[in-house]
């Protein structure tokens, strides 16, 4: 579904990813964790295309979209939610949702938002006031809905667990696991080395722009590395 290969960025003269080299299957959630500063989101930023990378190649679906625009890779089926959730407060939640679907003026924008009101029952309740007085989880689910609207194959995930109380974590975490029951294919980055652990297939370790570690998350959680530098354990 995507594949990552020499994947180099920068900021200015400086170098943050330094060849990153990965691969998302069909179907798969996917996490790469690492600490703060590591390069993850700079990461997902390249994949989404809102940050250029200086060298390398990014391959969705098979076609080269190294050099796409990021509206060229939406429509193509690959979606952001970014950190920090990024929705627009001074509009409604439906209005919100509406805009997830900008590229689709078809008779299924309106069955996305039935799906979407199904799996996030808040929203429905909720979808006429302004999204800003959502709660911190409810911002997070609106996010993910709005990318949803867009009708991704694969589904680029930024820290949606940040700043929430663990059982707003444990919500959004069994949202991300119904997202393989919808067929969309999930990277997700996360600082919460846990929570992303328990629920992916394989797992990236990230540090200092690099790949340092890879494998199934079963058996990363299990590794002593992992466990101290990530876990706490
Ligand atoms: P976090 O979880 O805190 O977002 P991260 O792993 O996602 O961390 P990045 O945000 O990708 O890491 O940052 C990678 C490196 O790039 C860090 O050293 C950071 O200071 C630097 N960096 C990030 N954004 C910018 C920017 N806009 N300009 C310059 N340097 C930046």
């Amino acid at each position: 579904m995507l594949s990552v290969e020499g994947l180099r960025s920068k900021y200015g003269r400086i170098e943050v990813l330094h060849g990153i080299d990965l691969e998302v299957h069909s179907g798969e959630i996917v996490t790469v964790i690492g600490a703060n500063g590591a390069g993850k989101t700079t990461l997902l930023r390249c994949l989404s295309g809102v940050q250029p990378a200086s060298a390398g190649k990014v391959l969705f679906r098979g076609d080269d979209i190294s050099r796409l625009p990021a509206h060229r890779r939406v429509g193509l089926g690959l979606s952001q939610s970014p950190e920090g959730r990024q929705i627009f407060t001074n509009l409604t939640v439906e209005e919100n949702l509406r805009l997830g679907a900008y590229l689709f003026s078809d008779a299924r924008v309106d069955k996305d938002m039935a799906d979407a009101y199904a799996m996030f029952p808040v929203l429905r309740e909720k979808r006429n006031l302004s999204a800003g007085g959502l709660s911190g989880g409810q911002q997070q689910m609106l996010a993910i809905a709005r990318a949803l609207m867009g009708r991704p194959n694969c589904l680029l995930l930024d820290e949606p667990s940040m700043g929430l109380a663990p059982i707003l974590v444990d919500q959004i975490l069994d949202v991300v696991r119904t997202l393989r029951g919808l067929d969309v294919t999930v990277l997700l980055v996360e600082q919460n080395a846990f929570a992303a652990l328990s629920i992916a297939d394989r797992a990236y370790v990230m540090e200092t722009g690099r790949i340092t570690m890879a494998g199934p998350a079963g058996e990363l959680i299990a590794d002593p590395r992992v466990r101290e530098a990530y876990l706490g354990l």
